[in-house]
């Protein structure tokens, strides 16, 4: 990672010198002022030397900075009024959230907009300073924003604020000192105020009956939980475990502030325009990254993901669990383990607790790889039934129904997604009802279900040897010495 770092940075001027002449309106700014994100990748290079941030202060020495995690290949570049600037996600082990509104509801509601809650870096110039600044920007959702939202919570920017966020956004210095305000309705900032902090972090006793609002207006001091984020796996600690974790949040102390109406000082949140670069590409779902680099298979991934117009359980998991804010898959095309078709990888489950121990929030990510070899043989029917059995031990991953256990999970598989998977296949693809269960059992030899079974009943009242259907599966699958059933990959 590190090494790409290096290596980016420095080709990034040579690429930007070949590319066409701007021709986006630049607002106020001129060219001379522009914020390109090399230039934000180097501030922030200059300022973390150690490559740290206070996501807030705490008096806990320990958890006062903790590693961070800048997501550059998301780096948005903007401009808005007289600033330039570049926003840019970023994640740490530990994270502390200033809890504005904590008043306002109750303490597993609290924990739930702690677990949506997320942080970027904003690195801006405006036109009469030639030197970059940077905030951390941590957006804390409403509940109400939380529970009724149709683009994913987490895709929101300063320059790109849904017309369905609500909440507050909060600037901090590096150092974790909170420094500006914003409390936002309906993508609109409906109040601004300006924080300067008064005193070291207070106990957790000393507690909160202002609202902002009147704070602001005569410019008192308010104390604002922190609140702490750990997760850890199942064993505890680092480990292969980790990859399975839960995370649980307490309050570690408050940050208290004077608190004053006014501001901003840098781009304010809900400006902006012609945002430039920035996201991941690929499909119309921004969470599910299709890096297939054959396009024959690219188009067949995109194609799959694209089944609103097909109705049944499995088009509502490829429609709506892949679809959520917290689930991001990964799918390429590669070697995979033991000459199967597919295989899911990486998989990491992270869920977020409530103080009543209810999860709030899960947090998945997995890789879905497609053997290469197989490619030029390969049906798009025989694709896309790897592709939606990789899905589906997914989809059990995400509801912790036996986590990253394969054999468990074919078991689980086999009992109960045979016919909705045939039916997708038969509805999506128009294969035939009875090679669509043939390949619905893919890849489920192993399972109870599979070895019991001495022959299979079929749509048609047929029934058919074990031999027979793994032979139809065989026929989607490719291989050198079998016929190809189904349509080419390219076609
Ligand atoms: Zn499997």
């Amino acid at each position: 990672m590190r090494n790409i770092f290096y290596i980016s940075y420095f080709l990034l001027p040579l690429l930007l010198f070949s590319c066409k002449k701007e021709t986006r309106i630049e607002g106020k700014v001129n060219q001379s002022h522009k914020l390109t994100i090399a230039e934000a990748r180097n501030h922030i290079k200059a300022t973390l030397p150690t490559n740290r941030v206070a996501l807030a202060r705490t008096s806990q020495e320990k958890t006062d900075s903790t590693d961070l995690v800048v997501n550059w290949t998301a780096a948005g570049q903007n401009t808005s009024g007289e600033y330039s600037f570049v926003e840019v996600p970023i994640k740490t082990a530990i994270t502390n959230v200033n809890l504005y509104g904590a008043e306002q509801y109750n303490e597993n509601e609290n924990a739930t907009r702690v677990a949506y809650s997320y942080s970027t870096l904003l690195i801006y110039k405006d036109s009469s300073n030639n030197n970059a600044n940077s905030y951390i920007v941590t957006y804390l959702p409403s509940i109400d924003y939380i529970q009724n939202h149709n683009r994913p919570i987490g895709r929101n920017r300063i320059a790109d604020l849904s017309n369905e966020f609500s909440g507050y956004i909060e600037y901090k210095d590096l150092d974790g000192n909170p420094k500006q305000l914003f409390t936002i309705e309906k993508g609109k900032v409906t109040s601004s105020m300006i924080l300067s902090n008064t005193r070291p972090i207070q106990t957790k006793t000393s507690s909160n009956s202002k609202s902002l609002a009147a704070a602001a207006a005569s410019c008192q001091t308010v104390c604002i939980p922190i609140i702490q984020t750990v997760c850890v796996g199942p064993g505890g600690g680092q480990g292969p475990r980790d990859k399975d974790q839960i995370c649980t949040t307490t309050q570690v102390g408050n940050n208290c502030n004077t608190v004053c109406s006014g501001g901003p000082t840098g781009p304010p949140p809900g400006g902006g325009g012609g945002n430039t670069g920035g996201g991941t590409g690929g499909s119309n779902n921004p969470d599910i990254k299709n890096q297939a680099q054959n396009p024959c298979l690219k188009a067949t991934v995109d194609q799959l993901l694209n089944s609103q117009n097909i109705e049944g359980t499995m088009a509502e998991i490829l429609n709506n669990f892949l679809d959520k804010n917290e689930v991001n898959l990964t799918i390429q095309e590669g070697i995979t383990q033991g000459n199967k078709v597919a295989h899911l990888s990486d998989n990491k489950l992270t869920k977020y607790m409530d103080p009543n121990h209810n999860i709030t929030k899960r947090v998945y990510s997995a890789t879905i790889t497609i053997d290469q070899s197989l490619l030029p043989t390969i049906s798009k029917e025989g694709v896309a039934t790897a592709l939606i059995h990789e899905v589906l031990h997914a989809y059990l991953d995400y509801n912790s129904i036996s986590f990253d256990q394969a054999a468990a999970q074919h078991n689980y598989i086999a009992a109960n997604y045979i016919g909705t998977m045939a039916a997708f296949l038969q509805n999506k693809y128009g294969v035939p009802a009875n090679d669509a269960v043939a390949l619905a059992w893919g890849g489920l030899a192993e399972t109870t279900l599979y070895k019991n079974a001495t022959s299979f009943q079929m749509p048609d009242n047929t029934t058919v040897s074990k031999e027979d259907l793994a032979h139809t599966y065989g026929d989607y699958m490719g291989g050198v010495d079998k016929p190809n059933k189904g349509k080419p990959l390219c076609n």
